[in-house]
C-alpha cells in the first residue's frame, strides 16, 4: 500500500476500492466471456470476429492488471477468490450456451456496456481528486468504448446480410 497514495485519494477510499474490487471481477469475467465465446463460435464471418474476441479478451485481462494494481496501492485487498466474482460483479455472466455468433456478440455487447458504466462511474467518483485512479478509469473507458463499437458493427454487417438474404428471397 502506498501511504501518500491513498492520503491524495478520494476522501471515501474504501468506497472507491469497493468500486474497483466491482471493477476488477467483471474484468474476469469479461475475460472469460470473450474467452470461451471465441472458441465456441459458429456462423458468418466466424474467422474475424474469433480473432478480435481473442484480442478483447487479452485486453480485459491487461485492464485487471491495471485495477489489482491500483487496489493495492490504495490499501486495500483484491479479491482473491474467483468464488467471490458474481459477488462483486454488478453485470451478470451470460453463459455462451448458443454458440451462433449473432447470440455471442449480444452477450459480449452487454458486458461492454455494463463495463462503460462502471468506468464512467470510477472517473466521476475520482475526477479532480485522485487523478491517477481517474487517468486509469479513462484510459480503460476508451478501450471499452473501441470494444462496444468492434461489437455493434459486427452486428450491423450480420443484419445487413439477414436483409441481403430476404431480399434474394423475393
Ligand atoms: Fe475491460
Ligand atoms: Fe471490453
Ligand atoms: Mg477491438
Amino acid at each position: 500500500m502506498g501511504k501518500e497514495a491513498i492520503s491524495v485519494s478520494v476522501n471515501d477510499v474504501n468506497k472507491l476500492i469497493g468500486m474497483l474490487n466491482g471493477a476488477l471481477a467483471e474484468e474476469w469475467l469479461a475475460y472469460y466471456q470473450y474467452w470461451i465465446g471465441a472458441r465456441l463460435l459458429e456462423g458468418p464471418m466466424r474467422l474475424e470476429v474469433e480473432a478480435e474476441l481473442l484480442i478483447h479478451a487479452d485486453e480485459e485481462l491487461g485492464h485487471a492488471v491495471l485495477v489489482v494494481d491500483r487496489i493495492i496501492q490504495l490499501g486495500g485487498t483484491p479479491v482473491i477468490n474467483p468464488n467471490d466474482w458474481a459477488k462483486h460483479a454488478r453485470c451478470a455472466y451470460e453463459e455462451p450456451s448458443d454458440p451462433y455468433i449473432e447470440k455471442i456478440l449480444e452477450q459480449n455487447l452487454a458486458g461492454e456496456r455494463c463495463a462503460i458504466k462502471r468506468y464512467q462511474e470510477i472517473a466521476d467518483f475520482t475526477n479532480g481528486k485522485d487523478h491517477a485512479t481517474y487517468q486509469m478509469a479513462v484510459q480503460i473507458l476508451n478501450d471499452e468504448l473501441e470494444h462496444e463499437e468492434d461489437i455493434e458493427s459486427w452486428l450491423t454487417d450480420l443484419n445487413r446480410i439477414k436483409e441481403e438474404w430476404k431480399k434474394a428471397r423475393m
